[in-house]
C-alpha cells in the first residue's frame, strides 16, 4: 500500500496518535523496529527480569564519559509502555507555569493545562484509566471522571494509608491502566517493570493500538528499524530509509511522524543529517538532542521488624504534599508505591544476601520518591561515530534530596523505624524526555505546539521528546494526550476529505 501517513515507532506516542488518525480511513502505515512481545516461562520471573534482563536488548549506548552502559530501553511493539508501571497521571495545571525550583527556573509551556486538559480526559478514557477524584489537593481540574474507580489497595497498603494520614499526609489512589484481574490471572506479581503478555496492563499495544489496527486501513510491520529520513534541497521529509532483515529499502508517505522515543528520536533526527540539514533534520534550533530529562528518583524501603507487608503489586497509593511547594519551601515532588520489591529485586540490586533481602523484602513498603529534572540544553542526546551518547546532567538534585529526606522523617513519624533509600541508577533512562522540545519560537524548540516541526511542513515528532519540561509525575499520559492534540491537528489540516 502507499500510505499518507508513515508513524515510525509504535509506543505510547506512535500507537496513541494512529488511534487517533485511524477513523479518517486514510492509510496509515507504522513501522516498529521491534517484534511483539509473547509469552514466555520468564514473564512473571522476577530474577530473570531484574537479575538477567533477559528483555533488555542488547544494544550499548556511551554515557558523558564515553562510558559503555546497556540502558534499560526497550524495543518492542508497544515500546516502553509494555514494562510500565501504568501509573496515568495528568500533570499539574502549575505545570505548565514558569515555575521556581531550587535548582532554576522551568520554562513554562505554550500551551496551557486548559488547552490540553480535554485530551487528557480522551486519554484517560483510551487508556481505561481506574482512579478517584477529590483526593489529591493537587489534583488539576478535570471535565469528567474516571472511566473507572481505583484499583484497590490490598490490605497491608490501606493500613499503610491510614499510617500516612495519621502522619498529616494526603494519601490518594495512583490513577492506573491496569485490570487487576486480568493482570493477576497471568501471575501473583506486582505489574511494575514486568512485561504485559497477558492483556492486563493498559498499554499502547492492548489499547491504542488495537483501537488502530481494527480499522483496515492501518497496518504494522514489525521488525523495520528506521536509520535514516531524507530531504531534497526543500523543506519537505521525502523519504525514509529502514532495515528490515538485513535488507535496505525506502518508503514515502506525504506525512511522517517520527515516535521512536525521545533518545531514539533525537539520533534518528541528528543521523539524518545531509547537505541540506548539515546539523541534521527539523534541527534548525540546534535543539535536537538537547535539554533531555529523566527526573531524579530514589527507592525508599520503610519497616518495622515486626510488621509485615503481605502485598502482591503495592502500587495503588500516591501522596503529593510536596509537589507544589509550601512554607517558603520549592517544589520537592511526587512519592508513589514501587511496583512490590520481591527478594530476588533486592538481591539483583544490592550486595544483600539473598535470606536478609528476603527478610527485608517480606516487611518493607517500598516508595519511589520522583522530582523533576529541569532542562539545560547541555543535558543531551549525541551520536558518536553512530553509537548513542546519553551525557544526562542531572539537576534540581538538592530539591530531591529534600524530598527522600521529608519522605524518611514522616515515614518515622508513621510507624517505620527502618527507612532507606537509594538512588535509581542514572543510566535507567525510564521518564526520558525533551529532546525536540515542543516551544512558540523556531529558534529555540523543535516542534509546534501540535508536534509539527518548525523546519518540515510534513514532519510531526510525537513521543516524549516534545515536552518542554519533566515536571514531576510519569510522563505517559502527557504523551498520550499531546498525540491525541497532534491527531486532530492533523485530521483538520492534513486528512480531511
Ligand atoms: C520500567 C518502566 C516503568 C515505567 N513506568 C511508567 C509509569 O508507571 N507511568 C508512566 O507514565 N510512564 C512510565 N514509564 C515510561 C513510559 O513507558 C514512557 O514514558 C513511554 O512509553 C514513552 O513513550 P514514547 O512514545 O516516547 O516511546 P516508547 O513508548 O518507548 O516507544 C518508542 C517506540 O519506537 C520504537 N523504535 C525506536 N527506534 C526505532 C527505529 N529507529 N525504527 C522503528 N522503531 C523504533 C521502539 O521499539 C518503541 O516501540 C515507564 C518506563 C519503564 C521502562
Amino acid at each position: 500500500m502507499y500510505p499518507d501517513v508513515i508513524i515510525i515507532g509504535s509506543g505510547m506516542g506512535g500507537a496513541t496518535l494512529a488511534a487517533a488518525l485511524a477513523p479518517s480511513g486514510r492509510r496509515i502505515l507504522i513501522l516498529e523496529r521491534g517484534e511483539q512481545l509473547r509469552p514466555s516461562q520468564h514473564d512473571r520471573d522476577a530474577a530473570a527480569i531484574f537479575g538477567d534482563g533477559v528483555f533488555r536488548s542488547d544494544e550499548t549506548w556511551l554515557d558523558g564519559t564515553d562510558t559503555a552502559f546497556s540502558p534499560g530501553n526497550y524495543y518492542n511493539v508497544g515500546g516502553n509502555s509494555k514494562f510500565y508501571g501504568a501509573a496515568l497521571i495528568r500533570y499539574r495545571e502549575a505545570d505548565f507555569e514558569p515555575t521556581q525550583h531550587d535548582g532554576g527556573t522551568t520554562p513554562g509551556w505554550p500551551i496551557a493545562y486548559a488547552d490540553l486538559e480535554p485530551d487528557y480526559q480522551a486519554a484517560e478514557q483510551l487508556y481505561a484509566v481506574r482512579g478517584e477524584l477529590g483526593e489529591d489537593p493537587s489534583e488539576p481540574a478535570h471535565s469528567g471522571s474516571y472511566p473507572y474507580g481505583a484499583v484497590p489497595d490490598e490490605q497491608d497498603i490501606a493500613d499503610l494509608r491510614e499510617r500516612l494520614k495519621a502522619a498529616g499526609l494526603h494519601p490518594s489512589s495512583i490513577p492506573l491502566g491496569v485490570n487487576l484481574a486480568d493482570w493477576l490471572a497471568g501471575g501473583q506479581t506486582t505489574w511494575d517493570a514486568y512485561p504485559n503478555t497477558c492483556g492486563g496492563k493498559m498499554d499502547a499495544e492492548t489499547c491504542g493500538l488495537k483501537l488502530a489496527l481494527a480499522h483496515p486501513n492501518v497496518e504494522l510491520r514489525t521488525g523495520c528499524r528506521v536509520t535514516a529520513l531524507t530531504t531534497g534541497a526543500g523543506d519537505r521529509i521525502d523519504s525514509v530509509v529502514m532495515q528490515t532483515e538485513g535488507k535496505s529499502e525506502t518508503m514515502t508517505a506525504p506525512i511522517i511522524v517520527v515516535a521512536t522515543g525521545a533518545v531514539q528520536t533525537a539520533a534518528l533526527l541528528l543521523a539524518s543529517a545531509n547537505d541540506n540539514w548539515p546539523a541534521g533534520l527539523a534541527n534548525g534550533s540546534d535543539q535536537v538532542g538537547r535539554n533531555f530529562m529523566n527526573h531524579n528518583c530514589s527507592a525508599v524501603l520503610a519497616l518495622h521488624p515486626f510488621r509485615r507487608n503481605r502485598a502482591v503489586y503495592q502500587k495503588t497509593l500516591m501522596f503529593n504534599d510536596y509537589y507544589l511547594g509550601s512554607d517558603g519551601q520549592p517544589p520537592l515532588g511526587n512519592v508513589q508505591m514501587l511496583g512490590k520489591i520481591t527478594a530476588p529485586i533486592l538481591a539483583a540490586n544490592s550486595k544483600l544476601p539473598v535470606w536478609v533481602a528476603g527478610w527485608v523484602a517480606a516487611r518493607g513498603f517500598d516508595f519511589y520518591a520522583m522530582s523533576e529534572d529541569l532542562p539545560n540544553p547541555d543535558s543531551r542526546v549525541t551520536l558518536m561515530d553512530g553509537q548513542i551518547k546519553l551525557d544526562w546532567k542531572r539537576s534540581n538534585w538538592v530539591a530531591h534530596q529534600h524530598l527522600v529526606a521529608q519522605l524518611k522523617k514522616v515515614l518515622r513519624r508513621a510507624g517505620f523505624p527502618i527507612v532507606l533509600s537509594q538512588p535509581f541508577d542514572r543510566r535507567t533512562p525510564s521518564h526520558q524526555c525533551g529532546t525536540a522540545r515542543m516551544g512558540a519560537d523556531p529558534k529555540a524548540s523543535v516542534v509546534d505546539t501540535f508536534c509539527r516541526s518548525h523546519d518540515h511542513k510534513n514532519l510531526f515528532i510525537v513521543d516524549a521528546s516534545v515536552l518542554p519540561t519533566s515536571a514531576a509525575v510519569n510522563p505517559a499520559l502527557t504523551i498520550a494526550a499531546l498525540a491525541l492534540r497532534a491527531g486532530r491537528h492533523i485530521l483538520e489540516t492534513e486528512l480531511a476529505p
